[in-house]
């Protein structure tokens, strides 16, 4: 504490020009000295205390301005990252972190149906047109599932060619029946040249009780997936 003290005793006294004028001006108001000078003095401290009062709040305004800014730029920065970290670059889709969350929290709450489509012969549409082509095809995907299911649906890209769509409130027979217009949506879906060709996906549809896991409902679906392609492709398969 003395310490403390004794340094600011010792600190300058940044007004002392200021507070000799108060002095002066107070001794001239009780009758000692020249009134006249004193007040001269005084008006001149007022009025220059004045213009830096001005010029200080004008600057801590402008701070408080950029400080404001500067904060709005920081929120877009957060939503950005967040979106970042939950989307797939190439389709803006969930990415498997985020359909895995999204499906675990909706698991604990209802009956779920998790279907999980794969692109058929995806890797000779890339051999034959090109890399560039196939990516065109994955976001011709994601954008005809969203016209289909819209944009609130849970639609998430879970490997290269392969995605995912989560919904609740279903029986399994209308999971079945909603895979149906997700495959033949995807068949009957128009893509950007050079491909003049349809393009195909088989579907794995599970059906969920509430309080399954998301490992669970996953591995079913992807147990039907697999049937689907040994079925032929381009078909609709529901887990046991
Ligand atoms: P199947 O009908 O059995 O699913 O055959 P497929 O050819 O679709 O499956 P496969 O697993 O043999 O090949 C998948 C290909 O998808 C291989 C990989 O190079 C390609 N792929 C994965 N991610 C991307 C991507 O982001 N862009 C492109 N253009 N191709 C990708
Ligand atoms: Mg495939
Ligand atoms: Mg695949």
């Amino acid at each position: 504490m003395r310490a403390v003290s004794a340094v600011a005793s010792d600190a300058p006294d940044l007004f002392a020009s200021e507070q000799a004028a108060l002095d002066a001006a107070r001794a001239a108001h009780a009758g000692n000295g020249d009134a006249q000078q004193a007040l001269g003095e005084l008006l001149l401290h007022y009025e220059r205390l004045l213009r830096e009062t001005r010029r200080l709040v004008q600057r801590s305004d402008r701070a408080e301005r950029n400080m404001n800014l500067l904060n709005l730029r920081l929120q877009e920065l957060a939503s950005q990252l967040e979106y970042r970290a939950s989307h797939d670059p190439l389709t803006g889709a969930l990415n498997r972190a985020a359909v895995i969350e999204h499906a675990s929290e909706l698991l604990m709450q209802e009956d779920v149906v998790l279907i999980v489509l794969d692109i058929d012969h995806f890797k000779q549409v890339n051999d034959t047109f090109g890399h560039p082509a196939g990516d065109a095809v994955i976001q011709t995907v994601v954008c005809c599932l969203s016209e289909l299911l819209g944009d609130g649906a849970a639609i998430g890209r879970v490997g290269g060619e392969e995605f995912s769509v989560v919904w609740s409130g279903l029986t399994a027979t209308e999971g079945r029946l909603l895979a149906e217009l997700i495959r033949a949506a995807i068949e009957a879906q128009l893509h950007p040249a050079p491909i003049f060709r349809p393009v195909t996906a088989s579907v794995g549809v599970s059906w969920n009780a509430r309080g399954s896991t998301f490992e669970q409902a996953y591995s079913r679906a992807d147990q039907a997936l697999y049937r689907a392609k040994r079925s032929g492709r381009n078909c609709v398969c529901l887990s046991d």
